[in-house]
């Protein structure tokens, strides 16, 4: 039986101004290592290492990492996902959920200052859980802790594994624990899958909605473009297999069948809790994609050797794929120098495919970790003399464009926005390029027409530039009458007047 007894929550963390993930990671650190996180933390910073140097992913450049996890949790039929964090979070994540289409409604247990102290809110929760938990709508109930929640201890890992057959997935998704969205979604496909997995171990479960696969399948890891795992599937079909699902899995069913593969070909190199749990079911883990002409040869072979096809069939669906690829890349070939930066994982992969249709890539930028299962792709792509940086910071992807000043800088929003500044054309890489198909003989020509087409806008920048001069930039942008006035008095005031609250606010910690 449960605790009744709420427990004692160490809600230091959330005292004070201006907590959140733009200060105090420090604090909550701290705080959330006193109160009974250290193993999860420790677990986080092993899977999602930080750059070597105190880097920028010590808190979020991007988006919130939590909405990782929340776009798992929404995408998932008879998946109910709650979040517990902070008000102006919370909205945050929910507005950008129903932003990129969210058709479900997102559970959300508010807190105050005196249910965090007190216990209450993990009560809340529970009532929450339960509230929600009926099998006849649901198969999993995931519930996420935020940044203050996490922080002060809140422990989801009381909650009970499953209330009336519905699995209760609890995760801490904080800012300063997971360092992108990227990872945020390994987080909760790796909780789901060692669910899973747990379940499989005990005792038969439900096969996948349309049966159980005739072929030996592949599992396919990382979101991808809806066209890829059905142009994968026909690159597989000559060694006698087949794709498997693709994890983060719409429904919980396909968790089963994910694990149930002959391999996992992890196209997405950061799934790393997603990769122990594959590991732990001993399925053998291929890294790097079916991307370009050599992309393909390698990881056929690759996914060959894994699943143990004979070197006949791995050759038969080499040749059935290689020429056609060759043909297309030679038929669509890209010319200009590109600087490419991203924070989805595929950043490497979308890089060789833009190499091996001729265009002069020299930089690469991922907010993603280094892992093995990107070895291969970096290597390949440092061979070609592409630099490659791992865990970049905005900072580093706008040298980058400095540096090189590109015919097209690919980028995420403010190294797009930078670079059209610079009359430099640009594309934003989650909506434009990684919502292409990549794989095989559909991907290898998808991505020259938008490319060559924005590399041929140059001179309309050129032209818009002459045009506005220098109008309406910094202090002056926007619209006005005339030309604002500055006032340099105002800023010198607040300028002092800011120094002298960190001034008191320094005093009064050192008091305290
Ligand atoms: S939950 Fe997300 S938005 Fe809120 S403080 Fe943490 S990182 Fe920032």
């Amino acid at each position: 039986m449960n605790d009744p007894r709420p427990p004692q929550f160490k809600a230091d963390a959330t005292q004070g101004d201006g907590i959140g993930c733009h200060s105090g990671k420090s604090e909550m650190l701290a705080a959330a290592q006193q109160a009974g996180k250290s193993e999860v933390l420790e677990q986080y910073a092993r899977d999602y290492p930080l750059a070597a140097e105190a880097g920028p992913h010590d808190q979020p450049q991007s988006m919130c990492p939590a909405f990782g996890s929340l776009r798992v949790g929404l995408r998932m039929r008879r998946t109910a996902t709650i979040l517990s964090g902070s008000a102006c979070c919370v909205y945050g994540l929910t507005f950008t959920s129903h932003f990129y289409g969210a058709r479900r409604s997102v559970g959300y247990v508010p807190f105050n200052s005196e249910t965090l102290v007190t216990g209450k809110l993990f009560e809340d929760i529970r009532d929450a859980v339960h509230k929600e938990a009926d099998p006849a709508r649901y198969d999993a109930v995931v519930i996420i802790n935020l940044c203050v929640p996490t922080a002060s201890g809140v422990p989801l890992q009381l909650l009970p594994k499953q209330i009336n057959g519905v699995r209760i997935i609890g995760i801490d998704v904080p800012g300063f624990g997971v360092p992108t969205h990227a990872e945020a979604k390994d987080v909760l496909a790796g909780a789901m899958l060692r669910y899973a997995r747990e379940e499989a171990a005990a005792g038969p479960v439900a096969a996948p909605r349309n049966g159980r696969a005739q072929l030996p399948t592949i599992t396919l890891l990382g979101e991808m473009f809806p066209a890829d795992p059905v142009g994968i599937g026909m690159m597989l079909a000559p060694m006698g297999l087949a794709a498997g699902p693709v994890v983060p899995t719409r429904e919980w069913r396909e968790l089963y069948a994910a694990l149930d593969c002959a391999a996992v070909a992890a196209i997405h190199p950061f799934y790393t809790a997603s990769i122990r749990e594959f590991e732990a079911a001993v399925r053998p883990v291929v890294g790097s994609a079916p991307v370009g002409h050599d992309g393909t040869e390698a990881w056929l072979q690759a996914i060959g050797n894994a699943a143990n096809v004979p070197q006949a069939r791995i050759d038969a669906a080499k040749n059935a794929m290689l020429p056609a690829i060759r043909g297309v890349l030679a038929k669509a070939p890209i010319k200009g120098r590109i600087t490419l930066s991203g924070y989805e994982g595929s950043e490497l992969l979308v890089a060789r495919l833009l190499v091996e249709s001729g265009a002069d890539v020299r930089y690469v930028g991922s907010a993603c970790p280094r892992t093995v299962w990107s070895d291969a792709d970096r290597e390949w792509l440092e061979a070609k003399g592409v630099r490659v940086q791992f865990r970049a910071s905005l900072e580093q992807d706008l040298a980058a464009v400095d540096e090189f000043r590109p015919d097209l800088a690919i980028g995420t929003t403010p190294v797009v926005q930078a670079a059209k500044q610079a009359s430099i054309p640009s594309l934003y890489f989650t909506n434009l390029i990684s919502a292409r198909p990549l794989m095989g003989p559909a991907g290898a020509g998808s991505l020259a027409q938008v490319i060559n087409a924005a590399i041929a806008n140059k001179t309309r920048f050129d032209t818009m530039k002459a045009f506005f001069g220098d109008v309406g930039s910094g202090d002056k942008a926007g619209v006005w009458e005339g030309v604002p006035t500055e006032h340099p008095g105002f800023r010198e005031q607040t300028r002092k007047k800011i120094i002298r609250l960190q001034k008191k606010l320094e005093q009064e910690s050192m008091g305290s």
